[in-house]
């Protein structure tokens, strides 16, 4: 089977990357042919920096190797250099409607931080579709906030397929075994993002800083420690972090009752899980910034191997639609 997903280059990595799609990522790699991307195209239909962007890709590539992907084995890639990601998405364009795409949650989260709404911010689950059906994909990886945008993905494939024949690939979502959306520490109202730094525990935080930012999470005044998500938001994003970073699912069995329903004494016990699952990742991080040449190589490799299969997949499309 082969396996796709991308992450923005949007800023430094943060636990949701990690529990909601990287790990899954990282166990899918082994048994699957994987293709995953550094979607620098997706990055731009927000307000950003371009003088920081080459720097932010190179993080996230960081961060990605750091967590276990494997590029001996997976393929690692940065989007604009296959330049059929736009070609194709400019084509899904024509079989998308406008509607579906304004129905989108994050279309409409992210366009109420904008001052003007750019089109390729309305656009953006159409890029993602020619992300992944360029490869062909069988299984797409990512957090549950990505799931609308992959319905969306299914119905093109649909409409395409109706209208031009069996070209692609009915993609199927894989999400976390518990469901992990983490949400943001000073607001559990919102899931936590790149975008928005506060409230963010990024892969490459020091101990020390976890600590401080797990115990300044916004909980509640009750004095309990139990799991309700829509009453206890902020409490029960720390058990979910708990749950993920020792990865015992079942919440019985956290024990939380262990704790005199004392919060600072529950978020040292989040805080040292959280500390002894990310350790691994912080140490590899370091030791791969010391090696520029080798990430290049990667990217290098990634990059050949990705436009291989994308002009491929790109001729057959283009037939199908008389555009040759
Ligand atoms: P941005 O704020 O720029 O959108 P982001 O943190 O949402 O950044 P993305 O690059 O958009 O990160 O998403 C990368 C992957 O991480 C996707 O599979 C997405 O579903 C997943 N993901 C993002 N945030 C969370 C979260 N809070 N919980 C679980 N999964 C998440
Ligand atoms: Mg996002």
């Amino acid at each position: 089977m082969r396996i796709f997903s991308g992450i923005q280059p949007t800023g430094k990595l943060h636990i949701g990357n990690y529990f909601g799609a990287i790990q899954n990522m990282v166990k899918l790699q082994r048994q699957n042919e994987a293709i995953f991307s550094i979607v620098d195209l997706h990055a731009i239909t927000v307000k950003y920096e371009p003088k920081e962007l080459q720097e932010k890709i190179k993080d996230t590539v960081l961060d990605f190797l750091a967590c276990g992907i494997d590029p001996e084995i997976s393929t690692v890639f940065i989007q604009s250099q296959i330049k059929e990601h736009a070609e194709l998405a400019n084509l899904l364009q024509t079989i998308t409607p406008v509607g579906n795409l304004q129905r989108m949650t994050q279309f409409k989260d992210k366009s109420q931080k904008e001052n003007s709404i750019n089109a390729g911010l309305l656009m953006y689950p159409v890029l993602q579709a020619a992300d992944i059906l360029l490869y062909d994909t069988d299984i797409v990886p990512v957090g549950e906030d990505q799931k609308q945008h992959l319905e969306l993905v299914q119905d093109i494939v649909r409409r395409f397929n109706n209208r031009f024949g069996e070209i692609f690939r009915l993609p199927k979502i894989n999400l976390p075994r518990n469901s992990a959306r983490i949400m943001n520490l000073a607001d559990p109202s919102k899931k936590m993002s790149k975008s928005d730094p506060t409230g963010c525990v990024f892969l490459s935080d020091s101990p020390e800083i976890i600590k401080e930012k797990i115990k300044k999470a916004v909980t509640d005044s009750l004095d309990s420690i139990y799991y309700e998500k829509e009453k206890r938001p902020g409490m029960s994003n720390l058990i979910n972090i708990h749950s993920s970073a020792t990865e015992i699912v079942d919440v019985k069995k956290l024990k939380l009752e262990g704790y005199n329903g004392q919060h600072s004494k529950y978020k040292e016990r989040v805080a040292q899980s959280l500390i002894k699952k990310l350790e691994p990742i912080r140490k590899r991080r370091q030791e791969l910034e010391q090696k520029p040449d080798y990430i290049e190589k990667v990217l290098e490799q990634g990059r050949e191997r990705a436009q291989k299969i994308a002009s491929q997949k790109m001729e057959e499309i283009k037939k199908a639609m008389g555009l040759v």
